[in-house]
């Protein structure tokens, strides 16, 4: 009688679950929003001295975050690429800022939107090309302020700060998917915080009274490094430009007028009011105090750390309007949702600022997944992963069955808290060629990065570095040539062209 109950439970159980009586479920939506330039050290969760992210830090809260977040080739263009091919650059065509990406490989937009999602861009593109995949575009043309946003039926101005602008424009477009069968797919795309640090008008003021900490690398004098480290012109001391960067206007000798045009031009009269009563007083200030030498550099990290802090703040706040839409909106429910950046940043660390090279601040990247119902809230995950992930994640949690050829892994196994076999090295290669006032000059180089050490090679110089992690977080201590690690060299170098090879990946001579 037991055995009989049981299988009768067996098949009723069956006949609910099974196939033909089932309703598939509802694919989730997936929501990436997307930072430019936003370092790691700059987010509260990820243990940021300095930065107040409390929305990045509830989304945090509800998901999942992963400590060991890098990408395959730190700089804009490039990263967009592999986020979007899940694949290395030279896979992908799109090995610098002034390439092309190729179109005959599949991106997931097009993936997901052939698969039904109804799909959306808004903010910055950065790609040579019409954004493909997407149903809906709204494109950034134009800095901080007033930006153009260009869509399917033209170019059209806007007054207001971009971040915000951007904010805007995509609850406008959740609003719309609201109450539809579709799944969707958004990539929220911000410019903040790349390079002009430009501080909204309700932002500007923030951080004055804060003396922001500095790195222990700021005055690093690249000692045993590749003479490349030395060489790239991304110093805080020496490469930020007065007006543009600094907001020092400088016209001749001195600092002479706040009002210059080529830092106001554009702006309201409004915005400039507020901007000139944020900087006129400090700047003067700024300008009797005469500093010089090591004080200057200190000052000049202030400043550029607080505007670029000012513009998280605004992206922290552009999180905050859009998971309290989708929770408002009853959406929350069945939406992913995605907090990462192109890549990180530079703020402070070896007197720099900017990005390009393989040294911590700028290979990591932030990466935090919520996924109501998979993701167990305030988790974090310490798998080495990869901006090329992204893709075949975002394929997994859409189902798709289509299997381009992708040189990432999905995180999906990760997000659901399972131990799936792992890599044990990211690849990296950083190849755009750079010189000039305006260029960085940052040497090409490659190299892999395990969970203690990492190996660089810049290759035009035929120089090697080599890091222990563990006992040398800041990279200061080049151990390439120590007989001591010489089987760790080797043994990274094997890696190395291991991973080049499997990825297809051949360095250019000049
Ligand atoms: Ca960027």
């Amino acid at each position: 009688m037991r055995f009989f109950l049981v299988s009768i439970l067996a098949i009723a159980v069956a006949a609910c679950s099974g196939p033909s009586s089932r309703k598939a479920p509802r694919r989730p939506n997936i929501v990436v929003i997307y930072a430019d330039d936003h370092a790691e050290r700059a987010i509260g969760a990820c243990g940021s001295p300095f930065a107040h992210t409390p929305n990045i830090d509830r989304l945090a809260a509800g998901g999942m975050r992963f400590t060991q977040s890098f990408v395959a080739n730190s700089i804009c263009g490039p990263a967009r690429a592999t986020f979007l091919t899940g694949l290395h650059s030279h896979a992908n065509g799109m090995t610098s800022n002034r390439s092309r990406l190729r179109r005959d490989v599949p991106n997931i937009a097009q993936r997901l939107q052939a698969a039904g999602y109804r799909t959306g861009v808004i903010g910055k593109w950065h790609l040579d090309s019409d954004p493909e995949g997407f149903d809906d575009w709204a494109l950034l043309r134009g800095g901080y302020y007033n930006p153009d946003l260009v869509t399917a039926a033209g170019r059209s101005p806007t007054t207001g700060y971009t971040t915000e602008i951007v904010t805007e424009n995509a609850l406008r477009w959740l609003e719309a998917r609201r109450g539809k069968d579709e799944p969707f797919f958004t990539w929220i795309s911000h410019t903040a915080s790349h390079r002009t640090w430009r501080p909204g008008p309700q932002y500007l003021k923030r951080y004055d009274g804060t003396r922001i900490e500095e790195p222990g690398t700021l005055f690093d004098d690249y000692a045993g490094r590749s003479r490349a480290a030395a060489e790239a012109q991304m110093r805080i001391s020496r490469d930020l430009f007065p007006a543009y960067d600094l907001k020092l206007p400088v016209t001749g000798e001195g600092i002479l007028d706040t009002n210059a045009e080529n830092m106001l031009a554009g702006m309201t009269e409004g915005q400039r009011a507020a901007w000139r009563a944020a900087y006129d007083d400090k700047n003067r200030a700024f300008a009797e105090a005469e500093l010089g030498g090591k004080e200057l550099v200190r000052w000049k990290y202030q400043r550029y750390m607080r505007d670029y802090l000012r513009c998280v703040d605004a992206l922290d706040d552009s999180v905050g309007a859009i998971l309290d839409y989708l929770e408002e909106s009853g959406l929350s429910e069945n939406t992913i949702v995605i907090y990462t950046s192109d890549q990180g940043f530079f703020l402070g660390e070896h007197g720099w600022y900017d990005k390009r090279w393989m040294y911590e601040p700028s290979l990591r990247t932030p990466l935090i997944v919520r996924w109501p119902g998979v993701t167990q809230g305030g988790s974090t995950n310490d798998r080495l992963v990869q901006n090329i992930d992204l893709a075949p994640t975002l394929a997994a949690m859409a189902d798709l069955r289509d299997e381009p050829e992708m040189h990432g892994a999905s995180l999906v196994p990760l997000l659901r808290g399972q131990t799936p076999p792992w890599r044990d090295a990211i690849y990296y290669h950083y190849q755009q060629l750079d010189s000039g006032r305006t260029s960085h000059t940052v040497a090409r180089h490659c190299g892999v990065r395990g969970e203690r050490f990492k190996l660089m090679h810049l290759y035009d110089y035929d120089d090697w570095e080599l890091y222990d992690l563990e006992s040398d977080p800041d990279e200061v201590r080049n151990l390439y040539g120590n007989p001591e690690y010489a089987e760790t060299a080797a043994a990274l170098r094997e890696t190395l062209a291991d991973l080049q090879h499997r990825f297809g990946d051949r360095l250019q001579k000049r």
